[in-house]
């Protein structure tokens, strides 16, 4: 498994970090972890590999639930003002058709006159990646969604497509949602799920794949009122990262120029991560304005607009869409917090996770596998696992397995040993400072919680 599946070099959009020692050579480092450690394996491996297409692994599974929760948590528990849907994956024409995507979901494709090797232009800095030309073919659209046929007969009726985005869900049941929550105007949809593109060029490991998974929410507003929400959610989206251990340095917020708008959008801004090729899109926050509803509206002949009983008017709302990457935010959360340092002399790889976002929370370590050990072990074990994701390591030394559970970021190790028969206490290791202190097991979750900021 390589960084780089299918493009060799990726075209840079901006100058990439100064390699410092341990920023050189990050990606591959990641990479290599990912795969040792078991977070993403290459998919179908034991048959030579599907091109850029990845199986998350028992870690890699476990932190991406840990980001699309910390979304959901902050993007529909933690307010009154937005509810979920999971909508399905597979569509009918008509939705894409009245959306816009049919004909407007392109990428511009060229293809080297050398080597025949297909391009997606605005990605292209000047020469073919594969063998140098700078001769290609004039750039023509190329739409980007897999088409399928439902059913047992491949006719024209039926075909259906694999979303491309998992917005249109949210507005193909805007009214579904309006009747059944009572919400009104500002009020916002959520949901997660996967999407897919048959994206020119994936690349960057799981950065750019054609399925990947995407945490979208359509927040719908007064016309007038557009504006102010669109700062309000570049704003919310940014501190998220941020909370979530995101360095600030390694972030910023890119406007589209007027000539990189989607079809559907007035204005868009994107939350920028310094990669190690140099700055790419994290997610992009969209003023979608009338366009969605109105389109389906006409199309479909249902009522999409709002009623807004206080006035007596009628109105289609404003949609603000902040549109975000799992994978890719999975990819960026480990990128940062990838580290090598020294403990007591010795050389470690450390991932220096939030504990809300690291695959394991809590690592029980009994210091030996004497049976006394192990039974207080996992009596301690069972204690933790209804609070926390909890690893059970009983293999080599204990300063191994300390370090197993650096690399894969596990902010807080538990060792139970011979004292621990006596005294009822047992030793919390803490992760980046390497601290250990010593707590009575009745007291361990309670203690741990408030480590995690949980009460
Ligand atoms: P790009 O310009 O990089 O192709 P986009 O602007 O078309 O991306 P959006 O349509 O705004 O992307 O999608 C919202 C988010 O979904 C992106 O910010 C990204 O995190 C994620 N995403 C989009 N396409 C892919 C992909 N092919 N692989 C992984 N994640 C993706």
């Amino acid at each position: 498994m390589t960084a780089e599946p299918e493009v060799p070099g990726a075209p840079a959009h901006a100058a990439a970090p100064e390699p410092d020692g341990v920023t050189d050579g990050l990606m591959d480092k990641v990479v290599n972890l990912c795969k040792r450690r078991g977070f993403i394996f290459q998919s179908a491996e034991i048959y030579g590999g599907f091109r850029s297409t990845y199986d998350y692994g028992p870690l890699g599974v476990n932190m991406l639930r840990n980001v699309k929760n910390a979304w959901w948590r902050s993007m529909v528990q933690l307010r009154d003002d937005v509810v979920g849907i999971d909508a399905a994956i597979l569509s009918p024409s008509s939705v894409w058709e009245a959306s816009g995507h049919l004909r407007n979901f392109t990428d511009p494709l060229v293809e080297c006159r050398q080597c025949h090797s297909r391009w997606r232009a605005d990605k292209l800095t000047g020469p073919c990646p594969n063998c140098g030309s700078t001769d290609f073919t004039e750039a023509r659209p190329f739409n980007l969604m897999f088409k399928t046929h439902a059913g047992p007969i491949e006719d024209e009726g039926a075909i259906a497509y694999l979303r491309p985005e998992t917005a249109q869900g949210m507005f193909v049941n805007f009214a579904n949602v309006l009747q059944t929550t009572r919400k009104r105007p500002p009020f916002g949809i959520a949901q997660i799920g996967k999407s897919f593109r048959n994206e020119i060029t994936p690349q960057n490991f799981v950065f750019r794949t054609r399925e990947f998974e995407q945490m979208e929410m359509e927040y719908f507003v007064p016309p007038d009122e557009g504006q102010k929400w669109h700062e309000y959610w570049i704003n919310e989206r940014y501190r998220w990262y941020l909370e979530l251990g995101m360095p600030p340095d390694k972030m910023r917020l890119r406007p589209h120029g007027a000539d990189e708008l989607s079809h559907y959008s007035s204005a868009t801004s994107d939350l920028e991560y310094l990669f190690p090729w140099g700055w790419d899109e994290l997610e992009g926050i969209a003023n979608r304005t009338d366009y969605d509803l109105r389109r389906h509206a006409e199309a479909s002949g249902a009522h999409l607009d709002y009623f807004d009983p206080t006035t007596g008017e009628r109105y289609y709302p404003h949609v603000i869409e902040p549109a975000g990457g799992v994978t890719r935010t999975m990819m960026a959360f480990l990128l940062a917090a990838y580290d090598e340092d020294e403990v007591g002399g010795e050389a470690r790889t450390v991932l220096h996770l939030h504990h809300r976002l690291a695959p394991y929370q809590v690592a029980v370590l009994p210091l030996s596998k004497k049976e006394q050990l192990e039974t207080m072990a996992r009596e301690v074990l069972h204690q933790l696992q209804p609070h926390f994701m909890c690893d059970y390591d009983v293999t080599q030394s204990i300063g191994r397995r300390y370090r197993r559970h650096d690399e894969i970021g596990t902010p807080w190790c538990v060792t139970v040993d011979f004292d621990s028969l006596d005294d009822r206490a047992v030793t919390i290791r803490e992760r980046d400072t390497t601290a250990q202190v010593r707590v009575p097991v009745d007291v361990l979750v309670a203690e741990l919680r408030s480590r995690a900021g949980e009460d």
